[in-house]
Formats: structure tokens, sequence, C-alpha cells
């Protein structure tokens, strides 16, 4: 009782900062993310847990995502964003690309494969996107990438792994490959934001009780032996230009005849991945799908 008390006493008097506006609120939520949650914490993860036991097992996947997964962006960002930027987030809707996952700007209409990549066909198989890269996602990864809050990779990482079994077969996956950074910038940044999305995969789904095959996850197959310039502001030919030969593989024999999921934190041009997913066929992978978050 005491305990409850002060806790109360705690809420009140010290109201959580929203990471996106700045703004004060009071959480109303346990941060379900934690890796030791108490019993409240768990009872609190049943909605992610009902979304995950259900998307893996309903046929129309698709309406199942869309008209549930704002309630679990809103569970696991209810530490970290006031009610008003949590209502921000924007899945990706249909109709969309059926290849690289890209949104179109007609609301009307099914999922057909865009002009890029009729024009340019890509060496991924899918890429698919936890989210749309704008407002409240996209300050978010902000937060993550350049301010340091790798405390979000624990609830983006869980929702990563939700677009990860709403869109995938989780059986055929074989081997995670994080799209690596430049040492250089490995270092200036302290980590790598794609590897943090997934390391902790095994015990989410250990957490959020859902069954989940060994996918190891290797960050030191795919290395980038180049440094290069950011890909933001460079035309197309010049995106490709500078990302040629940015990557190398390690050891072939890890992953011959794999199915490699390839993890990126935005998909901004596509050609990043291309690269990656063309190195890692060439080493022989059997096919490269791809998840981003945005
Ligand atoms: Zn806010
Ligand atoms: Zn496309």
């Amino acid at each position: 009782m005491l305990i409850h008390i002060a806790k109360a006493f705690k809420k009140a008097l010290f109201p959580t900062r929203c990471l996106v506006c700045g703004s004060f609120f009071h959480s109303i939520e346990h941060n379900i993310c934690d890796v030791k949650p108490g019993p409240t914490d768990a009872d609190r993860s049943n909605l992610v847990q009902e979304f995950i036991k259900k998307i893996v097992s309903t046929s129309a996947r698709d309406i199942y995502y869309l008209d549930n997964i704002h309630n679990v962006f809103n569970k696991l960002m209810a530490h970290f964003l006031c009610p008003n930027c949590t209502s921000g987030f924007l899945p990706v809707e249909s109709p969309k690309c059926s290849r690289c996952g890209m949104m179109f700007k007609s609301r009307e209409g099914k999922d057909h494969i865009c002009g890029e990549c009729l024009d340019s066909p890509k060496r991924f198989q899918m890429a698919r996107s936890a989210g749309i890269y704008k407002d409240t996602l996209m300050a978010v990864i902000h937060c993550f990438k350049y301010k340091g809050k790798i405390q979000l990779s624990r609830p983006l990482g869980t929702l990563l792994f939700a677009a990860f079994v709403s869109f995938w077969d989780k059986m055929n996956i074989d081997l995670i490959v994080p799209v690596p950074l430049h040492s250089k910038k490995l270092r200036m940044r302290g980590f790598n934001p794609s590897f943090l999305l997934v390391k902790d995969w095994v015990s989410i789904a250990k957490f959020l009780n859902v069954r989940l095959p060994d996918i190891p996850v290797n960050i030191d197959v795919l290395t980038r032996r180049r440094w290069t310039e950011p890909q933001t502001g460079l035309g197309r030919k010049e995106r490709l230009a500078n990302i040629k030969n940015a990557f190398n593989i390690n050891n072939d024999s890890k992953i011959a005849g794999k199915r490699i999921l390839l993890v990126d934190d935005v998909y901004t041009t596509g050609a990043t991945v291309n690269e990656c997913s063309k190195v890692l066929l060439k080493g022989g992978a059997g096919r490269v799908a791809r998840a981003n978050f945005c």
C-alpha cells in the first residue's frame, strides 16, 4: 500500500517529459519494455501479446495490422511520448509497392510494383517498414539515432518485431543482418541503430510468450569497407556511385544458401540496401528480404 502511495506521489510530483515535444505529461502506463517486468507490466503487455498472437493466425493480416498497430504503438511509447505526439504515428497502408513497400500517393487500387522498382529492379525480394518516416516516427528515430536515446531501442525494437511477424513468415528467415556502419561512424555514434533494433528480439519474443525459432543476428558477416558520404541530397546516379563497392563479405560460409533479413533504420533511397543485397547474393546468400524502421 505504502509503495503504491509513494509511486502515486512520485508520478504527481515528477511527470514524464515527452521526448518529441518536450511537454510534461503524466504517464498512466508503465513501461512494458522493461527487461525484467513485474506482474503489472506483464499484465499490461497483454495488448502487444494479443496482437502478435492474432497477426500470425489471421488470414486478414493487413486489415488486422492497420486496425491495431496504433494501439500497439501507444502502449509501447506511453512512457516516452505525450498522448498528442503518440497519436501522430502513421503506419504504411495499401496501396503500396509490393516490392519496396513505398506507399502510393493515390489511396485507390491494389498493391503493385512501383515505377522505380520497374525501372531499376531491386536485388532484395521484399522491403517493409514499421511506419512512415514523418512526424512522430521521424522525431522518435531522430532522438534514438542522433540524441543517443538508446532507451528507445527496446520499444522501437518491439515495434519492428511486430512488423516482422506481420509481414514475414518468420519461419522463412535463417539469418538477420543489420546494415553495418563504417567503423569511423560507429566510433562517432557509439552504436549501430539497426543492430540495437534487432538484438533483443529473442528476449522480446520470450517476454511476449511468442515462439520464435532461433534466428541468429550477425553483425560481422557484412562490413562497410569504405567511408561514404550521406545519401541525402544526392541524385539517383550519384547515390548509386557513392555506395558502389562500399560493402564486402567477411565470411562466405556464414551466408551460403541462407535466407537473410537485412535490417536498416530508415529507407531513404533504397540504394544502400540494394547494394548490400547485391553483395550478400554474390557471396552465396539464398535470398534477401529487408525490414526497415521507416
Ligand atoms: Zn509530445
Ligand atoms: Zn517499389
